[in-house]
């Protein structure tokens, strides 16, 4: 164990979570076993090898998913309501577990400690969510236009649902997935990221002590490991009817298209290019914490990180100014030492990405307001710690249209109508999370409007991240159009049956059709 993981007790939170120094990366939920290529993750805080995870084999995939189909069959004979007790005693190892895990996530993803733990927090809520479903997997009842017959739809579970994973929220996504799929009667297949297959290994083996305390069928949680390879083997797998996939646009766009020529349903979380819009009559305090929080938060790697400012010309200045000043008291620094705010990115490849956005934003005739950089020397010898740099924009240029993900926040100005702000912040591919700072409620409520954001997320006086579970999540365009979490995005995890019941001894046609013999 590195200095950093023995100061920060990553040793005995790798302990708690039943990790070894070589896992199995493959899990039917009783069963483990792995012949594949050996993974090793690297922490992104110090450079430090946490362990190695075996990946995957074809072979290995086979038994999986015949697990996973057998399972299935007696789990969704299982009451909704006792599913539900399952997922509130995983639950229960959740808040158990909480510490830990956290400290894993922050480790291995690179993520503050704080929201390694919000991170958790997200998959305890969810679960609790998830309970209460249960008992509300709910249909309509319709009348009939024929005499003597009763009309109701009612949803099934759908079969073995194969969820691929980002590596920026390692734990939270697995669970917006499996808690509502698990109570819904599904089985559940999960790929995580390669960049942190240990969080994923230790999630599993929560899972997998809970069902067999509890008398869960095995093959309702399996994981699987690797590379995109692992993943089409489910991607293009008919024997599994949804593919939820979170990620990049470029990965959800190839698997929109494997799993739709099997016309296989796909549940796609991708990227977005939020933007917050700050009017004349924005509470100025706010609106900087707001978008601070929102551009360098988990070091600008959440799909809902504030990547655009547009500011009214009127505040601009004043905006800039605070914005600007407040960038000066970030701490940057290892995520696990509650005094800094901005951790690492999740590996040198990110942080190449980062510093060609910055010479992009440059070459194409953006303005410097805050440098970056590599910061070297003793704390950052993984060379994955970055400094959050702003520039002056315009909507226009390539590389703002593009998502860098990172901590590169464009400021982007506008004048006159509200209606300029928002055509800016609309003309963008993708459509995921977008904010207005105002107190002008006619402002408020024209953005919210049919002819205002065109995202899935859309908030008055917040910013762009940091969504409650009770509400879906998804975005739209680019972003993939899927929901995920709160309200009835249960749906997609279940197959809707029509069914028309007639008590008569008769046997009328829908529409008056006559048809006598
Ligand atoms: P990524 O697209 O590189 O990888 C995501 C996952 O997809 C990984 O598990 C990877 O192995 C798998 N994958 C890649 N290509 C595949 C293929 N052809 N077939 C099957 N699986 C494949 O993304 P990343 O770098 O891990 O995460 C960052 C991206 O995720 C950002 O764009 C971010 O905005 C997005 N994201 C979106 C949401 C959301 O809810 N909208 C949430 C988190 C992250």
């Amino acid at each position: 164990m590195s200095k950093t993981a023995t100061a920060f007790g990553i040793e005995e939170a790798l302990k708690e979570l039943g990790l070894k120094e070589i896992n199995n990366g493959t899990s039917t939920g009783k069963d483990w076993f792995s012949n594949g290529d050996i993974i090793e993750s690297y922490s992104p805080v110090d450079g430090a090898l946490i362990g190695k995870v075996r990946s995957t084999t074809r072979e290995d995939y086979e038994k999986v998913i015949t697990s996973a189909q057998t399972g299935f069959k007696k789990w969704r004979t299982m009451p909704a309501p006792q599913r539900g007790e399952v997922v509130r005693k995983f639950n229960d190892e959740l808040r158990r577990l909480k510490e830990p895990l956290g400290k894993l996530v922050s480790y291995e993803m690179g993520k503050s400690y704080q929201e390694g733990l919000g991170e958790v927090q997200e998959m305890i809520d969810i679960c609790d969510f998830a309970v209460g479903l249960s008992r509300q997997l709910h249909g309509l009842t319709m009348h009939s236009e024929r005499p003597g017959h009763r009309m109701y739809e009612q949803y099934h579970p759908l079969g073995v649902v194969g969820i691929i994973s980002a590596f920026n929220f390692p734990v939270a996504v697995w669970s917006w997935n499996t808690a509502l799929a698990w109570v819904c009667g599904d089985a559940c297949i999960w790929k995580g990221s390669e960049k942190t297959p240990m969080t994923s290994v230790a999630c599993q083996n929560i899972a997998a002590r809970v069902f067999s305390e509890n008398g869960v069928p095995e093959g309702i949680s399996c994981l699987i490991t690797g590379d995109y390879k692992v993943g089409e083997y489910m991607t293009k797998d008919e024997r599994i009817p949804l593919i939820s996939a979170t990620g990049s646009t470029s990965m959800g766009k190839i698997v929109a298209k494997t799993v739709g020529e099997r016309l296989g349903k796909s549940l796609l979380e991708l990227g977005g290019n939020n933007a917050i819009i700050v009017t004349p009559d924005a509470n100025i305090k706010n609106t900087v914490i707001g978008a601070v929080f929102g551009a360098v938060g988990t070091c600008g790697q959440r799909c809902t990180s504030t990547r655009r400012l547009i500011v009214h010309e009127d505040v601009y200045d004043k905006v800039k100014n605070a914005i600007v000043d407040a960038y000066k008291q970030i701490r940057i620094g290892n995520p696990l030492d509650e005094n800094n705010h901005v951790g690492p990115l999740i590996d040198k490849d990110a942080v190449k990405n980062y510093l060609n956005a910055l010479e992009k934003v440059k070459a194409e005739g953006g303005n410097i307001l805050v440098e970056g950089g590599v910061l070297e020397g003793e704390g950052h010898e993984s060379g994955c710690y970055v400094k959050p740099a702003i520039a002056e924009a315009e909507n226009h240029f390539e590389i703002v249209q593009h998502e860098t993900f990172g901590p590169v926040l464009y400021i982007l100005k506008y004048s006159g109508d509200l209606e300029n702000a928002l055509d800016m912040q609309n003309g963008v591919r993708q459509g995921l999370s977008s904010a207005i700072m105002t107190n002008n409620l006619r402002e408020a409520e024209r953005f919210l409007s049919v002819e205002g954001s065109d995202c899935g997320i859309a908030n008055v006086n917040i910013g762009t991240s940091g969504a409650e579970i009770g509400g879906a999540f998804g975005g739209e365009k680019e972003t993939g159009g899927g929901r995920e979490s709160g309200s009835d995005a249960w749906k997609v995890y279940m197959r809707r049956q029509t069914n028309t019941i007639n008590y008569t001894t008769e046997l009328p046609l829908a529409q008056g059709i006559k048809f006598d013999l």
